[in-house]
């Protein structure tokens, strides 16, 4: 299979997707344990070692906590993150892995891939989504997918690179109702809500419905909260982003379920 995108999971419980262009297939954040990720990757027909790079956005376990597992499994593994993050993560980690240090902010070539990693406001130490340029024969040379959840707010930067993705994962955390009724500490709710937290339904809507000349064709919104959002909630929200672009595929991913959501 020349290209292929898979969803492996994304809710606030955990967050992992495996890109596949060509012969070359990275994984974006590894935020479930082992056996939920090496169950999920043996659904999409992947193992483990056959996986060439994981890049990371950022240190909070969501994100991360399976990396163990997988080096386990191949201690080799390459794994990219910015200096920032692989320090955090490494002083949880009783194993070394083969870091390979990026600056936020930069493109960087990984075998056949062109990769941006994009600075996300975050209350993390140095957040960052990815765009990735793969290989696409079917549509005339390459195709972007651009995985960007955990944001506080919508910057110009995160707007620019929205704009440009074929296919792309935002993140659409919590219903604001339900986070008010939710029994959660207001000090929870402030961090959630604040400029470096997560993006509302609402929030995720209207940075959709500013962009200009969008060329998106596929977009799936992700990072929900179990307890303060459902997927018709999401879906309701999206339907002016549907109404304004009428070519734009919608998907909701839902927080609870563990089949992945496959893009080819
Ligand atoms: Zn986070
Ligand atoms: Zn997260």
């Amino acid at each position: 299979m020349a290209f292929a995108f898979h969803i492996l999971g994304t809710s606030s419980s955990g967050n992992c997707s495996i890109l596949q262009a060509d012969d070359t297939r990275i994984m974006l954040d590894a935020g479930f344990p082992g056996p939920r990720l090496e169950s999920s990757l043996s659904k999409v027909g992947i193992e483990v070692p056959a996986i060439d790079a994981i890049f990371i956005t950022h240190e909070h376990t969501d994100h991360c906590i399976g990396l163990t597992a997988l080096l386990r499994q191949n201690p080799l593994l390459k794994v990219f993150a910015n200096r920032e993050t692989a320090r955090r993560i490494q002083a949880t980690l009783k194993i070394r892995p083969n870091w390979q240090i990026f600056e936020t902010g930069t493109t960087f070539e990984f075998r056949n891939l062109k990769i941006t990693s994009i600075p996300i406001p975050h209350d993390a130490a140095d957040p960052v989504g990815f765009a990735l340029d793969c290989p696409h024969a079917d549509s005339g040379g390459h195709k972007r997918v651009t995985w960007l959840t955990d944001l506080g707010h919508a910057t110009d930067v995160v707007r620019h690179h929205c704009a440009l993705a074929d296919i792309l994962v935002l993140e659409a955390n919590y219903d604001d109702e339900m986070l008010d009724l939710s029994k959660r500490p207001m000090s929870l709710k402030q961090r959630i809500r604040g400029n470096h937290g997560h993006l509302s339904n609402q929030d995720a809507r209207d940075l959709l419905l500013g962009l200009k000349e969008w060329q998106t064709s596929h977009l799936y919104l992700g990072h929900l909260s179990k307890e303060c959002n459902r997927t018709i909630l999401v879906d309701e929200m999206m339907q002016a982003v549907r109404n304004h672009k009428e070519d734009l595929q919608v998907t909701v991913i839902d927080p609870l379920e563990e089949t992945p959501v496959s893009y080819w």
